[in-house]
C-alpha cells in the first residue's frame, strides 16, 4: 500500500481536513498518478453534505484530476512514465454490459466505480478522489491530456467539460441552432465557451444580474435574467435546445415553456427532486432529457476538441487549505467560475 496524504470529511456536517489514505500499489495494468490539480465541483459539496444519500465515510472527494504518470504496471501499453493524463468521474466499470460494451461506461449497468463516495468494482474497497497527492487507476480510465491546454485550466474539463459537451454533440447542435445555457457556474461557463465553438448563438439564463459582463466576455451572444418571471413570456419558443446546469431547486416547467416546437431540454444539474407537469411537454411536442459525464472516449474526443479550439475553464487556483472556504463561496455563488486545488499546497 502506499501512504497518501489527503484532505477528507469524516460526516456530512464535518468540514474536511488533512487525512492520510491508502492506495494500492499498482498491478498489471495499473498506472500511478502524482496528481497536480484537483477541480472542485459542486458535485463534491452535494456528496460531503450527503445531499444526494448514502455518503460513504471518510470521503475525499475530486474528480477532475490532472496529474503525470510516476508508475506503471508491468502490462500497461498505453501510457509511460511521464505523461500527461487526467481521471474525471469514474475509475472502472464492469467491462461486459451494453453501456460498457457502447463506451458509455458511466452508464454500467453493474455499477460503474465512481472516482469517489463509491466502491471499487469488487463492491467493497471504497474509492477516494484527487484531494489528495497521488491515485492508483487502471489504464483503460485514463485519458491524454493534450499539448497547449494549461493544466490548471484542464482540470475543469474532466468533468464539467465533458458534462456539457456529452449532451451538446449527442443532441447535434450546431450553427443553425438558439441554445440557452441555464445557469453561468462551473458547467455553465463550459457551456457557453463549447456552444460558441460548435457555432450556435448562444443565450446565458441566469438568476444573477451581476453576471453579465462574464457571460458576454465568455462567448455568449445574450444574456437574460430569470429573477423576473416576465422574462418567461417574453421569450417563449424561442430556443431550440435548453442545457439546465442548476445546482438549487427551480421550476423546470417555466425554462420549458422557452423551447420552441420539438426542443429539448437536457438536465445536468441535480438539485433536490422538483415537480414536472406534462403541460409545456405535450403542448409544444418538447422533450426533456438527461445526462450523466461522458464515457472515456467520448472524454478524449472532448479533450482534443477543446485543445484545437483553445477552450480551457477559467479558473481559481487555490491551496488545499482553502478548501472549506471555498465550498462556502461556491454557496453563495461567488466562484469565477471553477476553483482549482493546486495539489502541491498538499505535499
Ligand atoms: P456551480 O458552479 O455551483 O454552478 C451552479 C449554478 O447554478 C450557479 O452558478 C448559479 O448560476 C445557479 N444557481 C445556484 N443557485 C441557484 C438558485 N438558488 N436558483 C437558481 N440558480 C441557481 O455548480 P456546477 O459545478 O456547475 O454544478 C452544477 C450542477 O450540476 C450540480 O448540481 C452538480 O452536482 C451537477 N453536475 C452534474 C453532472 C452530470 O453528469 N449530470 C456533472 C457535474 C455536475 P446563475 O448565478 O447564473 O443563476
Ligand atoms: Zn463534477
Amino acid at each position: 500500500m502506499i501512504k497518501t496524504s489527503a484532505y477528507a470529511t469524516p460526516s456530512p456536517t464535518s468540514p474536511l481536513a488533512p487525512f492520510t489514505i491508502d492506495r494500492r500499489e499498482p498491478g498489471k495494468h495499473d498506472v500511478l498518478i502524482d496528481i497536480l490539480y484537483c477541480g472542485v465541483c459542486h458535485s463534491d459539496i452535494h456528496q460531503a453534505r450527503d445531499e444526494w444519500g448514502g455518503a460513504i465515510y471518510p470521503m475525499v472527494p475530486g474528480h477532475e484530476i490532472i496529474g503525470t504518470i510516476l508508475r506503471i504496471g508491468s502490462e500497461v501499453s498505453r501510457w509511460h512514465i511521464g505523461d500527461t493524463v487526467g481521471v474525471g468521474c469514474f475509475v472502472d466499470s464492469c467491462r461486459q454490459c451494453e453501456s460498457c460494451e457502447a463506451g458509455e461506461e458511466q452508464y454500467c449497468l453493474h455499477g460503474a466505480s465512481f472516482t469517489y463516495n463509491s466502491r471499487e468494482q469488487d463492491g467493497k474497497t471504497p474509492t477516494y478522489g484527487g484531494y489528495s497527492t497521488q491515485i492508483t487507476v487502471d489504464e483503460s480510465y485514463v485519458v491524454r491530456i493534450p499539448a497547449g491546454i494549461p493544466l490548471e485550466r484542464a482540470a475543469p474539463l474532466l468533468c464539467a467539460g465533458i458534462t456539457t459537451y456529452s449532451p451538446l454533440r449527442h443532441f447535434g447542435v450546431n450553427r443553425h441552432d438558439k441554445i440557452a445555457i441555464v445557469g453561468l457556474g462551473g458547467l455553465g461557463h463550459m457551456a457557453v465557451k463549447l456552444g460558441k465553438a460548435l457555432g450556435a448563438e448562444v443565450t446565458v439564463l441566469s438568476h444573477s444580474p451581476n453576471k453579465r459582463d462574464d457571460a458576454i466576455r465568455l462567448g455568449a451572444d445574450n444574456f437574460i435574467v430569470t429573477r423576473d418571471l416576465e422574462v418567461f413570456t417574453q421569450h417563449a419558443g424561442r430556443f431550440s435546445f435548453i442545457l439546465d446546469t442548476v445546482s438549487a431547486q427551480h421550476d423546470y416547467n417555466a425554462y420549458l415553456s422557452l423551447l420552441s416546437r420539438g426542443g429539448t431540454m437536457v438536465l445536468v444539474g441535480l438539485p433536490e427532486p422538483t415537480p414536472l407537469s406534462a403541460w409545456p411537454l405535450v403542448m409544444g411536442g418538447r422533450r426533456l432529457a438527461g445526462s450523466l459525464i461522458g464515457g472515456i472516449r467520448e472524454t478524449q474526443e472532448m479533450l482534443d476538441f477543446c485543445a484545437e479550439h483553445g477552450i480551457a475553464a477559467d479558473v481559481e487556483v487555490i491551496p488545499i487549505q482553502k478548501i472549506n472556504d471555498a465550498y462556502d463561496r461556491a454557496l453563495k455563488n461567488d466562484v469565477h467560475y471553477r476553483f482549482v486545488i493546486d495539489v502541491a499546497s498538499l505535499k
